[in-house]
């Protein structure tokens, strides 16, 4: 009977780390690899066309961020 309880817990106890990952997961900014702004709704992020991450929809405001922070 205990070993049921055991289990059980265990079972809980992998959920709930699961659950916290994910939040994790989903609170973690992410970061355009081209001028370095944190995603958020008024800078949306996709995929790079080289693949090589995350990086700004609007491109525009996305150099004038990148030649703006190398000068
Ligand atoms: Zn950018």
């Amino acid at each position: 009977m205990s070993n049921e309880l055991d289990a059980k817990a265990a079972r809980e106890r992998a959920k709930a780390i699961a659950e916290q990952r994910r939040a994790e997961r989903r609170n973690r900014k992410r970061k355009c690899v081209v001028c370095g702004v944190e995603e958020s709704d008024k800078t949306p992020l996709g995929a790079h066309p080289d693949g090589i991450g995350p990086s700004c929809k609007d491109e525009l405001s996305c150099q004038a961020r990148r030649a703006a922070a190398s000068r």
